[in-house]
């Protein structure tokens, strides 16, 4: 017999996988799962997973991999029972626009930060200066006092100099996030950089790769296999397959509706009733698996430190993707996709709004046709958005002016989509695991359970684990006989 009440509020990567779990996970519902309801505000559910047809292609919109080597998102389609769908990356390597041109990227960087003075040397493009200190940063190193925390741009910047800061290591490790190193924490954002800065000595002989390095604040690896994951239907199959999934074991599925009010009902037999505009739902525990400052705004009148999630600034982006046949444009000859530093001048005037080029069918077979090409040009970043102010048909435009200098020919396309995603990224600045350990610790007093992005990383790994952890907090608060405060 079903026990207890729990409402998942948002149904992204994060609110799924929670609502998965509740309902067992791999071992499927049993006496004791609890009723559960997941209500979502947009028309579709999966948030920033999602898919479309382009080009004769089934084509990702939203992420288009995610990280093998990070157990979590793995698991979670072989428990859906769609491994058969797994795609391993079919190309390595990239390029960076430096000076004028694009300039093959090394092997063996740490998300982006060199590990040789070697490396460092082989990229034409980079000056003497920055030659000089990585060779520096080898023999010589700067030494440096760090504390529980400090930006990622500190600690390169006074490592190996302002040039592989901004030239190098911001293009790769800036643009996962969207994000600024300068603002970045490499507590959040990249733990071996603090642990590498806090050993003291050469930053770049303690990053050396053992196995690959990782992004998030905790990343459990297996070093086996390759290093990113697709699914032949598209990464948005995913939520998809998770719903579809969910329905069968009874979860009641809600798209198209907001969560307007979590009221608290301490004199009702249950503790939580959640509010939309035509209903309201009675809850023993809720599972909020909205952006931060929605939950802020959710739960803050009853806490202050629930209130500081709603200040957890979030970047945008834009993507434009095109198909063209492969006669009409020059790729580099081999790789998955080319860097764009910010600031790169542009025709004089500004500069490139493209800060990285990803060549889709290079990187995923499923999508590789013989008679064109698809690849996706990405734009925005915290603190560029012009891309907002322009519409769909100025920004191709554009776009396609920058890629014709980046690639030098690129010619006509035969199709052409913009997808735009305006607050999809979570920016963990310093400070900010404080903020998440206080908000959580104010949660777990209200029975309810914080996760997604903002929370334990971004990507779909840290979104799956975070909604499965969610979910045993909330069934332990609503399995507990001497429940938290009601
Ligand atoms: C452009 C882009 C590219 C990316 N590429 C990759 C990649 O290649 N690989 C990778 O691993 N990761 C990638 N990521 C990151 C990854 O997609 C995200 O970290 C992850 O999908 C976030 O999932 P989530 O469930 O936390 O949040 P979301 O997907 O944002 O879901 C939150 C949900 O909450 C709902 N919601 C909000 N308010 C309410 C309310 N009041 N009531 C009810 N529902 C509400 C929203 O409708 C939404 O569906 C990318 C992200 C973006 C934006």
């Amino acid at each position: 017999m079903a026990r207890g009440s729990i409402v998942v509020v948002g149904g992204g990567i994060a609110g799924l996988s929670a609502a998965w779990e509740l309902s067992g996970g791999a071992a499927g519902p049993g006496d004791d799962t609890p009723r559960i309801e997941l209500v979502d505000a947009s028309e579709r559910l999966g948030g920033a997973l999602a898919t479309t047809e382009f080009a004769g292609r089934t084509l990702d919109l939203g992420a288009d991999g995610f990280l093998a080597r990070r157990p979590e998102a793995v698991t979670l389609v072989r428990e859906l029972g769609v491994a058969d769908r797994l795609e391993a990356i079919d190309a390595s390597g990239a390029w960076i626009w430096l000076r004028g041109a694009l300039r093959e990227l090394p092997s063996g960087l740490a998300l982006g930060v060199p590990t040789s003075a070697a490396q460092v040397a082989s990229v034409r493009g980079l000056s003497w200066r920055a030659r000089l200190a990585a060779r520096r940063d080898e023999w010589l190193p700067v030494r440096m006092t760090v504390g529980d925390d400090a930006t990622i741009g500190d600690i390169v910047r006074r490592k190996l100099g302002r040039e592989i800061s901004y030239q190098f290591v911001e293009p790769m490790l800036g643009g996962i996030q969207a994000g600024r190193i300068d603002d970045l924490s490499a507590q959040s954002v990249f733990p071996p950089l603090l642990d590498a800065a806090r050993q003291g000595g050469s930053l770049m002989k303690v990053l050396r790769p053992k196995g690959p390095v990782q992004p998030g604040p905790t990343a459990p690896s297996t070093d086996a296999g390759p290093m990113f994951y697709s699914l032949t239907s598209g990464v948005g199959s995913l939520p998809t397959e998770l719903a579809r999934r969910l329905s069968e074991r009874g979860v009641v599925l809600r798209a198209g509706v907001a969560v307007t009010a979590l009221r608290r009902t301490p004199s009702g037999s249950y503790p939580w009733e959640i509010d939309t505009a035509t209903t309201t739902t009675p809850a023993d525990s809720v599972v909020l698996a909205t952006p931060a400052p929605m939950a802020g705004r959710l739960l803050g009148s009853l806490d202050e430190r629930l209130e500081r999630l709603t200040r957890i600034p979030s970047a945008g982006a834009a993507m434009v993707t095109f198909s063209l046949a492969r006669d009409e444009v020059t790729l580099p000859p081999r790789g998955t996709g080319v860097l764009v530093p910010l600031g790169t001048n542009w025709s004089g005037e500004g500069s490139m709004m493209v800060t990285a080029v990803t060549l889709l069918d290079r990187k995923w077979p499923h999508l590789r046709r013989d008679e064109d090409v698809v690849l996706r040009a990405h734009v925005g970043r915290i603190d560029d958005e012009r891309w907002l102010a322009m519409d769909d048909h100025d920004l191709t435009v554009r776009v396609a002016a920058e890629l014709r200098v980046l690639l030098s020919r690129f010619g006509t396309p035969n199709a052409t989509l913009v997808q735009r995603w305006p607050h999809g990224l979570p920016q963990y600045y310093l400070g900010h695991q404080r903020v998440i350990a206080d908000a959580r610790a104010a949660a777990s007093t209200l029975r309810v359970a914080l996760c997604g992005s903002a929370y334990d990383g971004v990507g779909i790994p840290a979104g799956v684990g975070s909604g499965r952890r969610a979910a045993r907090e909330a069934l332990a608060m609503v399995r507990s006989d001497s429940g938290p405060d009601s």
